[in-house]
């Protein structure tokens, strides 16, 4: 079995053809059967961390919008907050760095709501009854919703080995309380040689349980929740965190948690993948390291899982770019996911994601 993934190139030589255009039409294409007019739909982004910039720009996010109202739905634009405490730890902050990165009213056309409440506290559970949960929490933003439509940037992660559509859905529509179920198996190991002391990490930690000490960063272990989020932050790679099973653990959770998301909304649901600004860390970090490979496309399917392996194929197609975090892997066919991050089998997240039905890894490429 395989699905429909739709291409769209990057490639433009008139006004007809423009990106914009065929992002609108490609959006028409995923919803205009399954959309009904009236529907509220949550078209779930990630706004980037304040002094990221590789996040979608917000005038590719409102031909989505256009797309979704012209077809009659009401969009609006939703994130569900941050685990760790950055600049979007509440709903508050989280609508301060929206409009610091350009998401407004006034440029994508539609209203921003977080979906897990002020506190990030809104959440709704459903029961799957899977491996590693029972139940997983999707905020109640999301829940509410009628459609969701998802829009990733694809870009590698340090903890999953990349950051597409189903991380967006099982991770980023998670409320608090279900990101820390998720992450719970994360161990870090401090690297005191590495250390600058510059304190992003204490900063960031949702548990109080990182301090300087002289000049360095020290961890209480006990405080430590395993989110990961110190490792992700620190500029100079001083925190390590300790592979062993648990970069499999943590994307079979997502999986789950997106298996619970997207069962509560299909046939509403479809998903686009931005792969541009092909970044080694993903919009959380306050930086954005120069792109791997040079930018591919957009895609948009109604399987995650298609949509997802097509993104890592496309990447791993592609020529790698050598003034970037790459070390080798710079020809077509070599894995470049596996050279940023050898420790992470990034496949877990798209098998798992086939074994439970969400979608198939064979899929067709359609260019539209
Ligand atoms: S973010 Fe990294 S370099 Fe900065 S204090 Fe923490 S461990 Fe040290
Ligand atoms: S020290 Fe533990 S709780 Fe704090 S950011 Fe790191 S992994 Fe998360």
């Amino acid at each position: 079995m395989s699905s429909n993934v739709y291409f769209l190139s990057l490639r433009a030589k008139d006004e007809n053809h423009s990106v914009m255009r065929r992002l609108k039409r490609l959006t028409k294409i995923l919803l205009e059967d399954r959309i009904e007019r009236g529907d509220l739909t949550a078209i779930k982004i990630h706004f980037g961390e304040p002094g990221n910039h590789a996040f979608i720009r917000p005038v590719f996010v409102r031909q989505a919008v256009e797309a979704v109202r012209e077809l009659g739905g009401k969009p609006f634009l939703t994130d569900a907050n941050t685990l760790y405490k950055g600049g979007r730890a509440n709903a508050v902050d989280h609508l301060e760095s929206a409009i610091y990165n350009g998401f407004g009213y006034s440029s994508v056309g539609a209203p921003i709501m977080i979906a897990d409440g002020i506190n990030g506290d809104y959440f709704k559970e459903i029961e799957v009854n899977l491996k590693n949960f029972k139940k997983v929490k999707i905020a109640g933003g999301v829940y509410d919703a009628d459609f969701l439509l998802v829009l990733s940037h694809f870009k590698l992660h340090i903890e999953a080995g990349f950051g597409g559509a189903m991380k967006n859905v099982g991770m980023g529509a998670a409320p608090r309380s279900g990101k820390q179920m998720q992450h719970a198996q994360f161990k870090p190991d401090p690297r005191p040689e590495l250390c600058t002391g510059c304190a992003r990490c204490v900063n960031h930690c949702p548990q109080g349980a990182l301090k300087i000490v002289n000049k360095k960063s020290a961890l209480t272990p006990e405080l430590c929740i395993g989110c990961g989020e110190c490792a992700v932050v620190c500029p100079t790679s001083a925190i390590e965190i300790s592979w062993n099973e648990s970069t499999i653990g943590l994307q079979e959770k997502i999986v789950e948690s997106a298996y619970g998301i997207i069962k509560t909304k299909e046939p509403k649901v479809a998903f686009i993948n931005f792969i541009t600004d092909v970044s080694p860390d993903c919009d959380c970090s306050g930086w954005h390291d120069t792109s791997i490979v040079p930018d591919i496309g957009i895609l948009g399917s109604h399987d995650i899982v298609a949509i997802d392996q097509a993104s890592v194929d496309l990447v791993n197609q592609s020529i790698g770019l050598k003034e970037s975090a790459l070390s080798k892997s710079f020809n077509p066919g070599e894995d470049k996911l596996r050279d940023i991050h050898p420790h992470i089998d990034w496949s877990v997240q798209l098998s798992y994601g086939e074994e439970l039905g969400l979608g198939f890894r064979e899929y067709t490429l359609k260019k539209i």
